[in-house]
């Protein structure tokens, strides 16, 4: 693989170079050509004929006897949601505590994406959780997958994790059982775990989704989706060497992030690679880079939390005296305040137009980028993406777009409307057929769906009410972590809470919290914890006041995907579960302060 080039965002497009105007209508024709009216349900749920594609590849299912028992914890989820609660919970003092898992080991999206060339694009230093508890320092600016897989394993030796935790094993029902004041949840393995707390870390991006293809069933050669990666069918691992596809041609749909990782190790060893496009990703400079044992030396305690907040302030729009990561995230955020910095001098700031304009700039960079990369002009146009930063997840790798210039690799752009078609040998777009013996589907997870769906298990609170009856017409909850009429129950996700673009952030400040409220129960002694209604209304009267129409970082006039509910209105009642529109910042401080005031408002601790 080629060796990561250290700046070349540093081609900055002057302001004006651009025609905003016409930007601007590139980029409505760009989004209009790609609204659907079928939205979410484009996508084909992975189950029934399908259910192939859940199959763990990577361990052995092994056979064990049902478990019957009673714990005080239990938390659904060994990713790093389910490891941070544990390791919070273990610091809280809790000690009997179990852990759920459906993989064959902890890590959660890092347990299931092993497919070549799989990266956290967040920074290592600030992605990887609790650093300084395990005495940890990731080995690059960027880790790579087994890196970050064998890191949860350690975080699950360091807390002492592992004596509890339940592996492969699916929950398949979750029921409070009133006389016991015990949550029953049940498996696909019979087992009956009663517990008296139980912490949900399901992830926000676990299931995965096929695109809903005409024809997607009568393939007659292979597939597989991207989080389950065949490496008995591909050879190779996931640093590459995929020896078993020299002849083979080889489809990957789709080109988000993952796909932007995994395409250049596809590419160098496939007989033939079609790449089909519906929409281009931003791709942005890696960069990627060795440790410095100096400046980890250097680093003094609380480094890390310092270093988190300071990231999350800037892609939050908060300026900070230094930008400690520098990269591809913050560098937008650099733009629009040294255009609001000129703006300030010259007379009044519009901050609308400084925000569009700074971000027409960025995007002016990676289409140019583009053009760099891509030796033929015809390609390289085909491979710009015209929306603006953050309207799509922004991705970064230095050998995607280079890949476009191998022999073997064509890219097939659909002109935003997808694949036309599958048949038994092959994909058809715009009439052609483009035969291949293999379809990696890199159409990513279920993000709109329901609740219970993308769980796999329905909740059953007091008086037999399920979690999806109440929330029916929309979401309620204190916090987005507890919901009355399902005491002791905890869930962790950013509806109703906050979204942060580096996810264990979240994650980090969620189970701070949910340690705070389940310690002091334990302590207490107390049978039940659970929200008033009142206080539950109160919350989510604040979120209906603060959201500003969105679910996530995409606007509704952006290119359709899942940040924005696939460019559709979400509709009142899944608006109800949008993030805290006050933004992560303030969203972290309010949960401080609600902890500090020590009284616990809003929630009601009944002793058995
Ligand atoms: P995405 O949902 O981002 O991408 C799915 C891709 O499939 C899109 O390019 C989509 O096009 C395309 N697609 C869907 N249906 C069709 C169709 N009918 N025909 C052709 N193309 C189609 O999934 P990913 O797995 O790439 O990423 C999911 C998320 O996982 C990321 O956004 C990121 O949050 C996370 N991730 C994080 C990484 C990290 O480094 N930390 C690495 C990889 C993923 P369109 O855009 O038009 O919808």
């Amino acid at each position: 693989m080629s060796t990561p080039k250290q700046d070349e965002r540093a081609s900055p497009a002057a302001p004006q170079d651009f025609d905003a105007a016409a930007l601007r209508k590139r980029y409505q024709i760009e989004r209009d050509k790609r609204l659907r009216e079928d939205g979410n349900e484009q996508y084909v749920e992975v189950k029934g004929k399908f259910a192939r594609y859940l199959v763990d590849p990577y361990v052995e299912r092994e056979e064990r006897q049902s478990i019957d028992e009673e714990m005080d914890v239990l938390v659904i989820g060994g990713g790093f949601g389910g490891l941070q609660m544990g390791a919070r919970l273990r610091q809280a003092g809790v000690k009997d505590l179990r852990i759920v898992e459906k993989g064959g080991d902890f890590g959660g999206t890092w347990y299931w994406n092993r497919y070549p060339g799989a990266q956290c694009d967040v920074e290592s230093y600030i992605y990887l959780p609790l650093l300084e508890d395990v005495g940890y320092m990731p080995r690059e600016k960027y880790s790579f997958a087994a890196e970050i897989l064998e890191y949860s394993s350690r975080l699950g030796r360091h807390f002492d994790l592992y004596g509890g935790a339940i592996f492969q094993t699916e929950v398949k029902g979750m029921l409070w059982d009133e006389p016991s004041r015990r949550w029953i949840v049940t498996t696909d393995r019979g087992d009956h775990l009663r517990a008296r707390f139980v912490a949900m870390a399901n992830g926000p991006l676990n299931r995965p989704k096929l695109p809903g293809i005409p024809g997607i069933e009568n393939f007659k050669g292979h597939t597989f989706h991207t989080s389950r990666w065949d490496y008995e069918y591909t050879g190779g691992g996931p640093l590459g060497g995929l020896d078993r596809l020299h002849d083979k041609r080889v489809a990957v749909i789709g080109t988000g992030a993952t796909a932007i990782q995994c395409v250049p190790f596809v590419g160098e060893t496939a007989k033939h690679l079609y790449v089909f496009q519906r929409t281009p990703s931003s791709v942005d400079v890696r960069g990627n880079a060795p440790t410095d044992p100096r400046w980890a030396e250097s680093l003094a305690p609380g480094w890390q939390k310092r270093r988190m907040e300071n990231f999350n302030n800037l892609v939050s729009g908060v300026p900070q005296d230094e930008d400690l990561v520098d990269d591809g995230w913050t560098d937008l955020v650099g733009k629009m305040l040294r255009r609001f910095k000129e703006a300030t001098a010259r007379g009044a700031p519009n901050v609308a137009e400084i925000m569009e304009m700074a971000n027409f700039e960025k995007m002016n960079e990676i289409r140019a980028r583009v053009d760099s990369l891509v030796e033929d002009p015809a390609v390289a146009e085909k491979l710009k993406p015209y929306y603006q930063m953050f309207c799509k997840r922004p991705t970064f790798n230095d050998d995607f777009l280079p890949t476009f210039n191998r022999p073997n690799v064509d890219l097939v752009d659909t002109d935003g409307k997808g694949v036309d078609r599958i048949t038994e040998t092959g994909l058809v777009v715009a009439g052609i057929e483009y035969e291949v013996d293999c379809i990696i589907f890199a159409t990513g997870f279920e993000v709109g769906t329901g609740y219970a769906r993308r769980a796999g298990y329905e909740i059953t609170g007091r008086g037999g009410r399920t979690l999806s009856e109440k929330w029916s017409e929309g979401m309620s909850t204190l916090h987005g972590m507890q919901s009355h009429g399902f005491p002791n129950c905890f869930l962790m996700h950013m509806n109703q809470a906050a979204f942060t673009a580096n996810f264990p952030h979240l994650l980090d400040e969620l189970t701070t919290h949910l340690a705070f409220i389940i310690g002091h129960a334990l302590e207490c002694g107390a049978a039940t914890v659970e929200v008033e209604p009142e206080a539950e209304k109160a919350w989510v009267q604040t979120i209906l006041e603060k959201a500003n129409g969105m679910m996530g970082p995409g606007g509704p006039n952006c290119t359709p995907g899942y940040y924005n509910n696939e460019g559709k209105s979400p509709g009142a009642a899944a608006l109800q579960g949008a993030p805290y529109g006050g933004g992560s910042i303030a969203f972290f401080e309010l949960l401080e302060a609600w902890r500090s005031e020590g009284s616990f408002e809003g929630l009601v601790f009944e002793t058995e």
